[in-house]
């Protein structure tokens, strides 16, 4: 099995869903984690499983769209646990309508959660990876990012990830550093059943549509996406970078 001991991983958004997941996979794989959400309380489920199955981690609370609150939890990892090798940017929101109903903030929103999360969690781990000359960064985009209705602001932020995956992964690779993009497809979570609630479809419903158009005839586990995310958290994905991972049943090849 992939091994990361003695690495020091952060994955945002880790309090529930996909991101609760990578961290209690990287913590199985003998990483010290920490697990960052918009507050401390809300991360203390996915500490409390960690400590229990026997792994270290350590509950951030901050907004990953505040520098000053990404630096704060950046120093704080570093310094509970002597480095940062791993980072996934995985926190995320969703603000659907269609595009003559989008607001502002709508637009805002989305592409500060996304977008500059991803951005200022990434500078501040940088400068942490450079310095020690290894890192593996892991930005979680979305089959969203090919196009999807309702979904302007979503999608173009995950668009927009996959163009900073690429050109993070030329200017840090000389460090030693690989940044890749995981594209999830359709994830069984609290944000795609809050999505099924607000068009009036019961999850499970919405679930089977989709599961029947996929070529492998099922949505998406939050398992799935950690076990992609474990491969290129690895140190021997080493000579991968700039990729985005597609994880989604084949709905971008269908
Ligand atoms: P989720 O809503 O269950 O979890 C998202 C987490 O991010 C929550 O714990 C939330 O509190 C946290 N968060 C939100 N804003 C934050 C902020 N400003 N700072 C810190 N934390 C913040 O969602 P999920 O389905 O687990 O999605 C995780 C990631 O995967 C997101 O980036 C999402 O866009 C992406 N994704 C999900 C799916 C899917 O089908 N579920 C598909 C493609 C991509």
């Amino acid at each position: 099995m992939t091994s990361l001991e003695g690495r020091v991983a952060l994955v945002t958004g880790a309090a529930r869903g996909i991101g609760t997941e990578i961290a209690r996979r990287y913590a199985r794989a003998g990483a010290r984690v920490g697990v960052l959400d918009l507050t401390e309380d809300l991360t203390r489920d996915t500490v409390a499983a960690i400590e229990k199955a026997g792994g270290q981690a350590l509950g951030l609370g901050a907004d990953v769209s505040d520098a000053a609150q990404v630096e704060e939890a950046v120093a704080r990892i570093v310094q509970e646990f002597g480095g940062l090798d791993i980072a996934v940017n995985n926190a995320g929101v969703t603000r659907d309508n269609l595009l003559f109903r989008m607001t502002g903030d709508d637009w805002d929103t989305v592409m500060n959660v996304h977008l500059r999360g991803t951005f200022l969690v990434t500078q501040a781990a940088q400068r942490i990876m450079v310095e020690r000359r290894y890192g593996r960064i892991i930005n979680i985009s979305s089959t969203s990012a090919l196009g999807n209705r309702g979904q302007a602001n979503y999608s173009a932020a995950k668009a927009g990830i996959q163009g900073f995956t690429r050109t993070t992964a030329i200017e840090l690779g000389p460090f030693g550093i690989t940044v890749n993009a995981i594209g999830p497809g359709y994830v069984d979570t609290e944000m795609t059943r809050a999505t099924a609630e607000r068009m009036g479809v019961a999850a499970e419903e919405r679930l089977a549509e989709i599961a029947a158009t996929l070529p492998v005839r099922r949505t998406g586990e939050p398992a799935d996406i950690a076990n992609a995310a474990l491969f290129l958290a690895a140190e021997e994905s080493g000579f991968v970078t700039g990729q985005v991972l597609y994880v989604d049943g084949g709905r971008s090849v269908r």
